[in-house]
């Protein structure tokens, strides 16, 4: 799904911390955007907003056809639910099987408990867990679990895949793994996805490339 930012300002603590600055860009749907910047730079900031989870104080936030900066409260949460799939540095993780982990990414969502069966699995075979579906999360590594948390975010076949600093976790070879499984997932779902990375070789890969510099986009890059 495609995303345009005009203008956009994000302020914290009535108005005295400003997490981003006047950013303008667009992203074509489908396309892989890595997003990099030091801690505190907005990264997250960024992710939550296209997320709907906060709302721009200036500036417009497009998704799909949605502005989300006019969107009211439910109908940010709508489109978290219809659209977005969120992968984070360290997902929760319930006691019960791989299968049990998959399938909270059906909450909120107008899913059968059928159909949400049959795409948890199709997922955990997709991430490359089909012989552990019956393990517990504590019986798998870092890498293991981020695959859970990637296939817990396609349950709902979000349009929009937001990481944020999926990969933070793990050793370079699994981060290199799990970045090129996101990249993948999200070409077969033709989502649009961000990756939030402090690595600049899985910065690298992709297409096109964000760098926040105290809320503010410099220059995306774009290969
Ligand atoms: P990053 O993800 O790049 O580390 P963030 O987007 O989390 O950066 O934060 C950007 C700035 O906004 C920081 O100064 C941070 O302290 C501030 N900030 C983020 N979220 C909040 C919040 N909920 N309340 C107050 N300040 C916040
Ligand atoms: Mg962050």
């Amino acid at each position: 799904m495609r995303v345009a930012l005009s203008h956009v300002t994000v302020t914290f603590r009535s108005g005295r911390v400003t997490a981003l600055r006047d950013v303008s860009a667009e992203i074509a749907a489908g396309t892989h955007v890595s997003v990099t910047g030091r801690s505190g730079s907005g990264k997250s900031t960024l992710l939550n907003l296209l997320g709907g989870l906060l709302r721009a104080d200036q500036g417009s936030v497009i998704v799909g056809d949605t502005d989300l900066t006019k969107a009211s409260g439910r109908r940010r949460s709508r489109h978290r639910a219809d659209n977005v799939g969120f992968v984070f540095q360290s997902s929760h993780m319930v006691r019960g099987p791989v299968e049990a982990n998959v399938l909270l990414g059906a909450r909120y969502r107008r899913m059968d408990r059928a159909r949400a069966r049959d795409r948890a699995r199709e997922l955990i075979a997709r991430v490359g867990l089909a012989n552990r579906i019956g393990d517990h999360p504590d019986e798998l590594s870092g890498g293991e679990r981020q695959r859970i948390a990637i296939a817990r975010a396609l349950m709902g076949h979000p349009r929009l895949i937001l990481a944020d600093e999926p990969t933070g976790n793990l050793d370079p070879s699994t981060a290199a793994e799990i970045t090129e499984l996101l990249e993948e997932v999200a070409r077969d779902e033709a989502a649009t996805l961000l990756v939030v990375t402090h690595d600049p070789a899985l910065a690298d890969r992709a297409p096109l490339r964000w760098h926040l510099d105290e809320g503010r986009l410099v220059a995306p890059v774009q290969a």
